[in-house]
């Protein structure tokens, strides 16, 4: 009998597939040092499910959405475009994945999977919208918005007026089944892109952003993964961060990271969720893993970046 293979699950941060040129071809570039980055884990032999932030690209493409809006050719509202940037940030990647395998005479075959995740109407999330979506309207067109529609607007840093959205927990993840089966038979499989596209219990695509990194847990958690390695712009997570007493974290454990939080280290919108999902993995069992770190530390992820277990 041949011994399990670990399953992985990597969470691409932001900064793995946009650098500054936003183009189909700057993005393709940057994909491709990102994939040169994950040959070295695909070696090892592990079941490995890749999953990505989509902000940016979301964003751009709403954009375009509503400066093209006609009844001819209507703007597609947010579920839609989320499944849109899976589409295209996934081909990008499976394309590079399956040029570097095959230079590296690696036998596995790449998919992506248009990812739908449950979120619950009830969530408390949705009473307090966060996440600022689409163009910046005038104070006027924000209020006028307002008044004709149930969405909400809110002035954003002083740049205008933004639309924002719920940011719900992820409650379960439709295909689920079809990824396992994929890892079992060798696939590697991309999915749950920018936090996968949120649907309530209905099956109703809703306007909501889910977290990726929520996302990405709720997906190790449901696979059985043995470790979820969050890639992220800093190669560890650090105490004091930015501060004269900073201080870099090796290896933490759950009870030590929850002091950590409550001692207010990290970022809501940045480093927090990536902490959260971390801790809420670990706690699953002794034997689960995360890791957060950079791109360029996955090469020896066995000595790198921020190793969090339970005890
Ligand atoms: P991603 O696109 O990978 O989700 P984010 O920018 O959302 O990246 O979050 C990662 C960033 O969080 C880091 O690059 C860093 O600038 C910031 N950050 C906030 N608090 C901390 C901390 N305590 N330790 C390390 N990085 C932190
Ligand atoms: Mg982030």
């Amino acid at each position: 009998m041949s011994e399990k293979k670990p399953t992985i699950v990597v969470a691409l941060g932001g900064n793995a597939i946009l650098a500054e040129d936003a183009s189909a071809k700057g993005q393709k570039e940057r994909l491709k040092q990102t994939v040169e980055y994950l040959i070295p884990l695909i070696r090892k032999d592990v079941n490995l499910i890749i999953t990505h932030g989509n902000g940016p690209q979301v964003g751009n493409l709403v954009l375009q959405q509503q400066a093209s809006d006609s009844s001819k050719n209507p703007a597609m509202p947010l579920d839609t475009c989320v499944a849109m940037t899976q589409g295209s940030i996934g081909y990008w990647l499976q394309n590079e994945l399956r040029t570097q395998l095959k230079a590296a005479q690696i036998a596995k075959p790449v998919v992506t999977v248009v990812t739908e995740i449950t979120v619950d109407a009830q969530d408390p999330a949705f009473a307090h919208p966060t996440k600022p979506i689409g163009p910046f309207l005038t104070e006027t067109a924000a209020k006028e918005a307002m008044a004709a529609t149930d969405a909400i607007y809110r002035e954003d840093a002083g740049r205008g007026w933004r639309k924002v959205v719920a940011s719900p927990a992820p409650q379960a993840i439709q295909e689920v089944a079809s990824i396992k089966a994929l890892i079992e038979q060798n696939t590697i499989v991309i999915c749950a892109g920018g936090g996968g596209i949120p649907v309530l219990d209905n099956g109703l695509g809703v306007e909501a952003v889910i977290d990726k990194d929520f996302a990405s847990e709720k997906l190790a958690r449901l696979v059985d993964a043995d470790q979820l390695i969050i890639l992220t712009g800093v190669e560890k997570i650090a105490l004091n961060f930015g501060k004269e007493n900073e201080q870099w974290l090796d290896h933490v454990t759950a009870a030590e990271l929850e002091t950590y939080v409550d001692e207010g280290h990290f970022s809501p919108g940045s480093m927090l969720p990536k902490v959260q999902a971390a801790l809420n993995f670990v706690k699953m069992g002794a034997e689960k893993q995360a890791v957060i770190t950079s791109l360029d530390k996955l090469a020896d992820i066995e000595d790198a970046g921020t190793q969090i277990t339970w005890k």
